[in-house]
């Protein structure tokens, strides 16, 4: 884990996860989110591309609660079992690993109402391999360091408002279809 580029303008923090990839807090007109992306080099600067996601720092939190669920998936990968991990980040980004492919992959969903399931949108998002999943898990607990706010972000759920079951329902960020397609 290197914070290897200078952060610029806004930037809390610029994390390698190899392969160009990085984890980046800033702050755009007042919101401070987390980036997972692919950049691009250019001379001395580093240009992001479209291949990656953004998060709120909800969403960064609840993939980080699932940590231990993904190092079984991992390890269930590598001549185990096996087995699938799909979690849902808020709104319609979910993070999903297969159990054939050691690798997690962070992108929007969609809700297709003809065949009333959701599938993945093929961007934004991001894929991350097994190299950078390795580092993404070393982030998980480097970042608070730059970005302290996320030790206090209270999830909408642990709110009032969710506390019945119209809250949660009324909630685009918990039931972002306006039906229930959690797993
Ligand atoms: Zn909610």
């Amino acid at each position: 884990m290197s914070d290897s580029s200078r952060p610029v303008n806004g930037q809390r923090c610029h994390l390698e996860l190899g392969n160009d990839v990085f984890v980046v807090a800033s702050t755009w007109r007042g919101v401070l989110k987390i980036h997972v992306r692919e950049y691009r080099r250019s001379g001395e600067k580093y240009i992001p591309t479209k291949r990656g996601i953004t998060l709120t720092l909800q969403r960064w939190n609840e993939l980080v609660s699932n940590r231990s669920r993904i190092e079984e998936t991992i390890e269930g990968g590598e001549g185990g079992e096996g087995g699938e991990f799909k979690c849902h980040l808020g709104g319609n980004v979910y993070a999903n690993m297969q159990s054939d492919y050691p690798g997690l992959d962070i992108r929007k969903w969609y809700w297709n109402g003809e065949e009333d399931t959701i599938k993945p949108y093929s961007r934004p998002g991001i894929k991350l391999l097994p190299n950078q999943l390795e580092s993404l898990l070393h982030c998980f607990i480097a970042l608070p360091d730059y970005v302290p706010e996320l030790n206090i972000t209270v999830p909408c759920y642990m709110e009032a408002d969710h506390m019945n079951q119209m809250g949660y329902y009324m909630c685009s960020e918990c039931n972002p279809n306006g039906l229930s397609v959690w797993n």
